[in-house]
């Protein structure tokens, strides 16, 4: 059965990050070896993995190996694995189209390039190793067949927006690469990657670490041998053929002597990053369980971390062979940006998901490297505030996640960084904040909401900026979910400014406020009353305010009423529909002549104009959206009418 070659396009994202690519990796180029070598190393560990399960996919006495082929005549180069392949379908999902969600976020800050990175960086980010294959070829061409199945696929393209599916055959299962290579361009950085030695150093420098043999064919010259096994001169030369291992397949964190750069390679090969590490955590644990880890913090963040359905994980071995590619019980949701791998010496190698899960072992093996990662963490922001920063800036709101978990909350606390009044340009620390907090200041303040320019003027700041105390901006999405975990640190509470009452100064002070708060409410209890009958949609009280000092009001909540930020992150409908408490400004003189209006004539129809326009003024002082925008400009609009 013949079946015609089909042409087809690659999806438009595809095409256009090709070509940037292709033009903007001038250095390196040799790197495009690292990445296919890592694909078949994956897929070697894939088919191993799978062959646990069905043994008859592995032929007997079969190795798992990766070969490298070339023919400096044609020049082509071959990277040939007997992993586990890829079906038609999965050959257009992984390599017709970056589907990645990242390819428009990519293509926008490849435009920008606003932060620095280089472009290599950003591509590596996203995970798009196999198109490297085109900085150096002029033609790529897959053939693969998936494990199991008995058609193979063709694939070919020379990367310029079109490439050919066909069936074909295969004779093994697995996957060979083909690339028709560029001229030789040293300049360009175009080696004879046909060569030998140059094979051979690029695998030593990139790939020595890798599982698998790494198999190049060589042709080696010998010369006739007499009895005693010495060379003849001018004897007969004959070519031998041989297979060269390039690799020495030890795991890195069984040697002694590692350098950074082959630690970053390493982290390079199982990440798919293309940038250094930011930081190397490597231990072994002795005794009654026996195991060793090889951890990284990455300097930058893959992919979309906060999409929930994103795998981590650690890759497990057990001694010194890789049993599961990502293993989610090695780790706390809440470091999931941590890369690595764990070898362990007393797991069957056939272990289930099912005990994984219950293995009393692994939860032992994830406490420590929980602990771990989080006193380095500890050690990087004591040493490094720069450093520090650098992690922060990524991985900081997943790691606030943390603050659920009872083992580690204070641990993470202390390693928690946030926005505060107190400095525009740092963060802080809640350990910082303590140490500055006033004498007679009982309360760690904060207030949520969307940014830090939005919550920075919010009326409720008023009272604690005149009275110089500092606050919390907590304007991460995440914030308002570790608010609901966090009630105090150092033994003081956290309390929002936006709810219940707010108690500022020493005794005196705050018994002469609530004093005059007391007597003035009396004297507001008829237009209070008014107000709250007319915003009675969205408002349960209204009362005098010892928050305000410039404005005339602001909304807050009961202490333990879920706040506005929430109420915009969570859908419509998630949460009860809750009214606010007004709070007025005794001393504003909207409010003194909104009193004097009302006391002079309650039946005055313009009254309940007003009350809708404070409460629009409430709520778009905190950010919130108002109930009825065209509503609200009708009133002002009358407004302006009446005074201009
Ligand atoms: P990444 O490796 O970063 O995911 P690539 O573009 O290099 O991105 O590869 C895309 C996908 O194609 C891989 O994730 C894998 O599923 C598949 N793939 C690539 N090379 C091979 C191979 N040699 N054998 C099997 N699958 C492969």
């Amino acid at each position: 059965m013949t079946v015609q070659a089909q042409t087809h396009t690659f999806q438009a994202d595809t095409k256009r990050l090709l070509h940037l690519m292709v033009h903007s990796l001038y250095t390196d180029k040799e790197i495009f070896l690292r990445e296919l070598i890592s694909n078949a190393s994956d897929a070697l560990d894939k088919m191993r993995i799978e062959a646990l399960r069905q043994p008859p996919l592995l032929k007997d006495g079969e190795t798992l190996e990766i070969r490298i082929d070339t023919d400096p005549q044609a020049r082509t180069l071959s990277i040939r694995d007997n992993g586990i392949g890829m079906t038609r379908d999965e050959l257009v999902s992984h390599i017709g189209t970056i589907a990645k969600s990242g390819t428009r976020e990519l293509m926008q800050r490849l435009k920008e390039n606003s932060e620095g990175h280089s472009a290599s960086e950003l591509i590596g980010q996203f995970g798009v190793g196999f198109y490297s294959a085109f900085m150096v070829a002029s033609k790529v061409t897959i053939t693969t067949r998936r494990a199991g199945e008995d058609t193979a696929t063709r694939w070919e393209s020379a990367g310029e927006g079109e490439y050919t599916l066909e069936d074909t055959h295969r004779d093994a299962y697995g996957t060979t690469v083909t690339l028709d290579l560029l001229p030789i361009d040293s300049e360009g950085g175009i080696e004879d990657f046909t060569d030998q030695w140059v094979l051979s150093r690029i695998v030593k420098r990139y790939s020595d670490f890798v599982t698998f043999p790494i198999i190049l064919k060589v042709e080696r010259e010998e010369v006739e041998k007499d009895e005693q096994g010495q060379p003849i001169p001018d004897g007969k030369k004959t070519t031998v053929v041989e297979d060269k291992t390039l690799n020495s397949m030890k795991p890195i964190w069984t040697r002694s002597d590692v350098t950074d750069e082959e630690y970053a390679e390493f982290y390079k090969h199982i990440s798919h990053d293309w940038a250094d590490p930011m930081k190397t955590m490597r231990f072994r644990a002795e005794g009654r369980i026996e195991y060793q880890t090889l951890l990284f913090i990455p300097s930058q963040a893959q992919g979309n971390l906060n999409y929930h359905g994103s795998e981590f994980g650690l890759q497990l071995y057990v001694r010194r062979v890789m049993i599961m590619e990502r293993c989610e019980e090695l780790l706390p949701r809440y470091l999931r940006f941590v890369k690595g791998i764990v070898d362990s010496a007393d797991l069957p190698l056939n272990i289930s998901r099912q005990r994984l899960q219950e293995d009393r072992y692994i939860n032992q093996i994830r406490k420590w490297i929980t602990r771990k990662t989080l006193d380095t963490l500890g050690d990087i922001q004591r040493d490094d505030a720069e450093q520090y920063l650098k992690f922060w800036e990524p991985f900081g709101s997943v790691l606030k996640e943390g603050v659920a978990d009872a083992d580690y909350k204070d641990k993470i606390l202390g390693l928690l960084l946030f926005a505060s009044s107190h400095d525009p340009a740092n963060l802080t620390t809640l350990e910082a904040y303590v140490q500055r907090m006033k004498s007679d200041q009982k309360e760690i303040f904060y207030i949520t909401g969307e940014s830090r320019n939005v919550v920075e003027h919010s009326p409720h700041l008023e009272a604690f900026k005149a009275k110089d105390y500092e606050v919390l901006y907590l304007v991460a999405p995440v914030d308002e979910f570790l608010v609901q975990y966090v009630f105090e640190f150092q033994g003081k509470r956290l309390k929002s400014v936006g709810k219940g009452a707010v108690d500022l100064g020493d005794e005196n002070e705050q018994k002469a406020a609530a004093d005059k708060l007391q007597t003035l409410q009396e004297q507001f209890k008829g237009v209070f009353e008014f107000l709250k009958e007319k915003l009675d949609d969205h408002i349960k009280e209204v009362r005098l305010s010892n928050r305000l000092t410039s404005s005339p009001v602001c909304l807050v909540g009961a202490e333990n009423d879920y706040s506005p930020q929430l109420a915009r992150l969570l859908q419509k409908g998630d949460l009860p529909k809750q009214k606010r408490i007004m709070e007025l400004n005794p001393d504003h003189t909207i409010v003194t002549k909104l009193k004097e209006r009302f006391e002079k004539d309650p039946t005055d129809t313009l009254l309940s104009e007003y009350a809708e326009l404070l409460l629009g003024y409430g709520l778009l002082a905190e950010g919130s959206p108002i109930p009825n925008p065209v509503r609200y400009n009708q009133v002002l609009a009358n407004l302006m009418t009446r005074t201009l």
